[in-house]
C-alpha cells in the first residue's frame, strides 16, 4: 500500500510523525491551532492521539479529523475502573461502528501499571480484554507497561497479535527490550532518552536495531505532571521529536538524516499509515 504521508527528504525541517501525543485533552484547547501550527513548523506531517477513556473517545475523534491525525481507542490503565466492563462494550462498539474509518490505526493505551495496585485485578482484565479486541480487529495495540514487564509479557504471548503494537515511553535495558521486540512490538522513544541520568535507555538505544524505533512527544500526560503550566510544556514539546531524533543518531553513530528517514517509515508501518 502506497502512504499519503511521505518522507521528503529535502523539506526545510525533517519530516516527523508523532506517535503518541494526547491532543485532544482538554488543557489544550485554547492553544491546540498554535501548537499544531508550530508542530507543523518544525516539520511534524502527522500524529497518532491515542485514547485514554470512554469519556474521552468522542472529543479525540473530533480532534483528529479536524487536524488531520490518526487516532487510537482504548482504556488506559490509569484510568481503569469498575465500569470497565461496560467500557469494553462501549469500545467493541465502536471498533465495529468505524472499521473503515482510515484514522483509526490501533487500540491503545492499554496495558499495565504496576504503581497503580488499588486496580491491578481490574487493569488485567481489561488488558486481556482489549488484546483479544485487538486480535479480532487486526488492529497494532499501543500500550502502557510500567512496574508490569512481566505480566504485560507474560499477556502478550498469550495473546500474539498479527500486527504487534507498541510500547509507549519505553524505559529498561537491552536485554527487555530484546523481549519485547521478540513479540514483534516497536519502541515508543519518548523524553526519557533526553535525561542523560537514563543510562539504562541510552545503553538500549546503542544496542536495539533502528527498525524497532519510533519517537513521541506523549504531550500531555508524561508532562503535565511536572510541569502544570501548558505554555512551558509546549514550548519544550515542539522541538522534542528532533531532539530525539538527533539523540538515537548520536547514540547510533549515524546521520540525522537516516534516523528521521528510517523512524518515519518504522511509524508509517506500525500503523499502515
Ligand atoms: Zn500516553
Amino acid at each position: 500500500m502506497v502512504s499519503r504521508i511521505t518522507f521528503n527528504a529535502k523539506a526545510p525541517v525533517m519530516p516527523v510523525i508523532d506517535s503518541h501525543i494526547h491532543l485532544d485533552f482538554d488543557l489544550f484547547d485554547a492553544k491546540r491551532d498554535i501548537l499544531m501550527l508550530h508542530m507543523q513548523r518544525l516539520g511534524l506531517v502527522h500524529a497518532v492521539i491515542p485514547g485514554v477513556s470512554a469519556a474521552h473517545w468522542a472529543k479525540q475523534r473530533a480532534v483528529a479529523k479536524q487536524y488531520d491525525c490518526s487516532y487510537a481507542l482504548g482504556i488506559h490503565p490509569w484510568y481503569c475502573d469498575e465500569q470497565w466492563p461496560s467500557d469494553i462494550v462501549q469500545l467493541e462498539q465502536l471498533l465495529i461502528k468505524n472499521k473503515q474509518d482510515k484514522r483509526l490505526v490501533a487500540i491503545g493505551e492499554c496495558g499495565l501499571d504496576g504503581g497503580y495496585r488499588d486496580t491491578w485485578d481490574m487493569q488485567i482484565h481489561c488488558f486481556e480484554a482489549q488484546l483479544s479486541l485487538a486480535q479480532r480487529f487486526d488492529l497494532p495495540v499501543i500500550i502502557h507497561s510500567v512496574k508490569a514487564h512481566n505480566e504485560v509479557l507474560h499477556l502478550l504471548k498469550r495473546y500474539p497479535l498479527n500486527k504487534a503494537g507498541v510500547i509507549h515511553g519505553f524505559y529498561g535495558s537491552t536485554q527487555l527490550a530484546q523481549q519485547y521486540l521478540d513479540c514483534g512490538m516497536k519502541l515508543g522513544i519518548g523524553h526519557l532518552l533526553l535525561n542523560k541520568t537514563a543510562k539504562k535507555l541510552r545503553e538500549s538505544i546503542v544496542n536495539l536495531p533502528l527498525a524497532s524505533l519510533v519517537v513521541e512527544t506523549d504531550l500531555a500526560l508524561a508532562l503535565q505532571q511536572e510541569k502544570p503550566d501548558v505554555d512551558d510544556n509546549i514550548s519544550e514539546s515542539n522541538l522534542m521529536l528532533h531532539l530525539l531524533i538527533a539523540e538515537i543518531a548520536m547514540l547510533q553513530k549515524k546521520s540525522r538524516v537516516l534516523v528521521s528517514e528510517q523512524v518515519f517509515r518504522n511509524t508509517l508501518q506500525l500503523f499502515d499509515l
